[in-house]
């Protein structure tokens, strides 16, 4: 079955900016169209703001920003954050395994999103709020903004990523059954040992150890080992 790995609806093509633009991306639909079902979506459009629409902008605080119109300064935060939430039920039901967010944008950014104040100052760098809801219900899921997939280097990781998050997930989300972890382990030692090193021993340490553990404690501690490890740049070339 294909993996699926949600994008910035715009990266792909789709004319569904605010100014009824696209922002397409070409190593988002030739290198990861070749591999994976790409799951286009747009917040701003979804959430009933229409193309084309008034811009919108992040004010107030990093911990809980709001999505005000630039100019009506209509509040849009309660309408973005009810959609977020629904669409990671659907996203997670059609077990999704990677994201490509747009950079800067007020729902899709994944960091250095403009925060401003009353006075139009800006304050800090925020996340979008639609990124801030896919992140924290799907933690260890690999999501990249597209700027950083100019770099093939961070392109391959990513693929690598979403694969590997692909398998763990087969494993993970079945009852819990020590020998299929124990296998999936030993079946990716040198895949982890080329990334991490270190992160491969922490990892053997908690597999050696794998009876003491609660199995929803071990499938945390384990995962989150993993897919870190796989972010640290392969030193095989
Ligand atoms: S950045 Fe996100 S909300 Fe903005 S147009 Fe692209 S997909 Fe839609």
């Amino acid at each position: 079955m294909e993996i699926n790995i949600g994008a910035s609806s715009c990266l792909l093509g789709n004319k569904v900016r605010y100014d009824g633009t696209h922002k397409h991306v070409k190593p988002i639909r030739d290198e990861l169209g070749k591999n994976f079902n790409l799951i286009a979506v747009c917040p701003e459009a979804e959430t009933g703001m229409g193309v084309p629409r008034e811009k919108v902008d992040l004010n107030g605080s990093v911990d809980k920003p709001r999505m005000i119109g630039a100019e009506t300064r209509i509040d849009w935060t309660a309408k973005m954050n009810r959609y977020s939430r629904q669409k990671l039920i659907y996203l997670k039901a059609i077990k999704l395994r990677g994201y490509i967010l747009k950079e800067g944008s007020p729902s899709c950014g994944m960091e250095k999103v403009k925060l401003y104040n009353e006075k139009g100052k800006i304050l800090k760098k925020a996340r979008g709020l639609f990124a801030n809801c896919l992140m924290n219900n799907l933690p260890l899921m690999p999501v990249e903004e597209e700027e950083k997939l100019n770099d093939q280097k961070l392109l391959d990781n990513f693929i690598l990523r979403v694969f590997a998050y692909d398998r763990l997930c087969n494993i993970i989300d079945k009852r819990f059954n020590r020998k299929a972890v124990l296998e999936f382990h030993l079946d990716n030692k040198y895949l982890i040992t080329s990334h991490s090193r270190k992160h491969y021993k922490l990892l053997d340490q908690l597999v050696a150890a794998i009876k003491i553990y609660k199995p929803n404690e071990f499938k945390e501690q384990y995962s989150t080992l993993f897919m870190e490890a796989l972010k640290v740049t392969s030193t095989i070339n």
